[in-house]
């Protein structure tokens, strides 16, 4: 696994191992998740693209009634 987003306020293991590339805000509940690369495949690009499919992925979840997950694996 290269990239996860990680909900904020989780014990530090979940985020064990990953670097922070940024954090991203649910307009919906307002929960925050921060994007964690492994440290050997750090990029930013690659990151403000995840933000925003995981943006989309939160506002789904809300259309669906589907409570976020505390670990999201992002795709590449
Ligand atoms: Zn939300």
């Amino acid at each position: 696994m290269r990239a996860v987003a990680i909900k904020k306020g989780q014990s530090r293991e979940k985020a064990a191992g990953f670097q922070e590339m940024g954090t991203l805000r649910c307009d919906g509940c307002g929960e925050e998740f921060y994007i964690g690369h492994n440290p050997n495949s750090v990029d930013k690009r690659v990151a403000e693209k995840q933000a925003k499919w995981l943006e989309k992925v939160l506002a789904e979840e809300h259309e669906r009634d589907k409570k976020h997950s505390d670990r999201i694996e992002l795709p590449d």
